[in-house]
């Protein structure tokens, strides 16, 4: 007869292989589902909800819990039991009436916002907000939090994440951004991204999107690339099976192909995650601000690197034709390299994004603890935009209803997005200490061996530690902002004519 553990082990792979039929759901609606597909596959995703919920939360599995040790030497079997506490705890503590009314006010939601943004007028939304902030409350004291309910939110998306370290961490980074932000923007010499913009017909872009993807080392054995309005990537069989999407602009092809390389991020994550732990934690991913580490660093420290370009750039030559025809190399990696204050987080460039998502971290945190009422949003957001990037919305659309996820309830996501930035900028240097010096031309096998550095150190070990300790089991120290700074600073500088930074 199985043990305790080989059956929550079987519980948890059923509850992993569920994870993937949600996926694959969320994949086929995004790309491939006829308009009239919606009703009914609304109801399909509701019952697989339903069924992960139920195995989430049954007595069988608090029991095989109950039965499996609380401290277990062997890492694997340590990992799957906490993590399926973890998630078992979380799910049983929240009620389901709870569970039930925050997802149809969120899908109700959904449509006003989407309606209150096109109209350009918040106070269509703040009923709904206010009341979806209420419930979040409640989910938040549900579950359990040791310092501010904030914690309970972001447990969601970054286990083990605090709200106090992470107000230190985004304070240290604001110190040194700002400035360096404020310094670029006033620099004399300013790149020129008019050559980004000139026509590129879309079957270009689409061959150069997948040499790109194969370059960074995505297995098109084990993945698609497809076209979607948001572009995505979505683990649909454990790491063997990868999807990711892209849009098309044929006045702006950088879209696609950055967007590429960030979801190519993704993909190598997942296709890097152990398969002999196929659906269970072991073999899942750590936390969202890891995954968007491994986006960041390929679409960002690789993919916008003169290094990477100075291999690479031919090939795009060859590839694109007239659209990239008598430029240069050097002219090319400045267009694709331009820092500028703006009021669009998803437009935003790698420097200034950090503080979008500061500002949202700030705003959360206080809407989460009550000191932000709903009302004063607009004024609050607006206030913190001009403090920090330097520009002040001149309206709600592109203020504080720009983004889609409060009003999917989503509070506590927008951290990982800057935690992903200096994730990403810490790995990189602590990959390349290992290797040696940097390069000025990345070869394909230089390429390869920063992957294998990815997969040996952050891929293959799955759940087995929090993202915090992930960071210091693989650069020997705890997440900080140096890497990152060091990183922005040494690229940026240079390429806008100025002195070298005090940092
Ligand atoms: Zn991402």
């Amino acid at each position: 007869m199985p043990g305790a553990y080989e059956t929550l082990l079987a519980q948890l792979r059923d509850i992993g292989k569920l994870n993937a039929l949600d996926a694959l759901l969320e994949w086929d609606q995004d790309t491939q589902m006829p308009p009239k597909g919606v009703g009914t596959r609304a109801e399909t995703v509701a019952f697989v909800a339903a069924q992960r919920h139920q195995r989430r939360t049954s007595r069988e599995m608090r029991e095989l819990l109950s039965q499996c040790a609380e401290h277990d030497a062997d890492p694997v079997r340590a990992t799957n039991v906490r993590e399926a506490r973890r998630t078992h705890q979380r799910a049983a503590n929240i009620p389901a009436e709870l569970v039930e009314e925050l997802a149809r006010t969120a899908s109700h939601a959904r449509t006003i916002w989407a309606e209150a943004r096109r109209k350009n007028a918040f106070a269509a939304f703040a009923p709904m907000l206010a009341k979806l902030i209420e419930l979040k409350r409640r989910q938040a004291d549900a579950i359990g939090y040791a310092d501010h309910p904030y914690d309970a939110l972001m447990d969601e998306y970054e286990p083990g994440a605090s709200t106090a370290e992470i107000s230190r961490t985004f304070d240290q980074l604001r110190a040194r951004l700002v400035p360096l932000v404020r310094a670029l923007d006033g620099a004399r010499r300013q790149p020129d991204a008019s050559l980004l913009k000139r026509h590129c017909p879309r079957s270009a872009q689409e061959r150069l999107c997948r040499r790109m993807a194969e370059v960074l080392g995505f297995d098109f054995e084990a993945g698609r690339l497809d076209v979607s309005v948001h572009p995505f990537c979505m683990s649909v069989g454990s790491g063997q099976d990868v999807r990711i999407t892209t849009r098309y602009d044929e006045h702006y092809f950088p879209a696609a192909l950055f967007g590429v390389m960030h979801e190519v991020g993704h993909a190598l994550y997942e296709q890097g995650l152990d398969p002999a732990h196929m659906f269970t934690p072991m073999g899942s991913y750590c936390s969202l601000g890891i995954h968007e580490s491994q986006s960041r660093l390929w679409e960002n420290l690789v993919g916008r690197s003169r290094a990477f370009w100075a291999t690479q750039f031919p090939v795009a030559q060859e590839l694109l034709g007239d659209s990239l025809s008598g430029v240069s190399l050097d002219a090319f990696y400045s267009a694709i390299n331009v820092v500028r204050p703006s009021l669009i987080r998803v437009e935003a460039d790698e420097v200034t994004y950090n503080l979008h998502i500061i500002v949202r971290f700030e705003l959360e945190r206080d809407i989460i603890s009550g000191g932000l009422k709903v009302d004063d949003i607009p004024d609050a957001w607006n206030a913190k935009m001009t403090e920090l990037v330097g520009i002040t919305p001149a309206n709600d659309a592109e203020g504080c209803l720009q983004d889609i996820h409060w009003s999917m309830g989503a509070f506590g996501y927008f951290p990982t997005y800057a935690l992903g930035n200096l994730y990403a900028a810490q790995f990189h240097a602590a990959a390349t200490r290992d290797h040696g010096k940097s390069r000025h031309s990345l070869t394909e096998s230089d390429l390869r061996s920063l992957l294998t550095w990815m997969r040996e150190k952050i891929h293959r070990h799955g759940m087995r530690y929090l993202a915090d300790e992930l960071c210091e089991a693989a650069t020997g120290a705890r997440l900080s902002v140096d890497a990152f700074m060091e990183y922005v600073n040494t690229k940026y500088r240079p390429l806008y004519g100025l002195e070298a930074a005090q940092a």
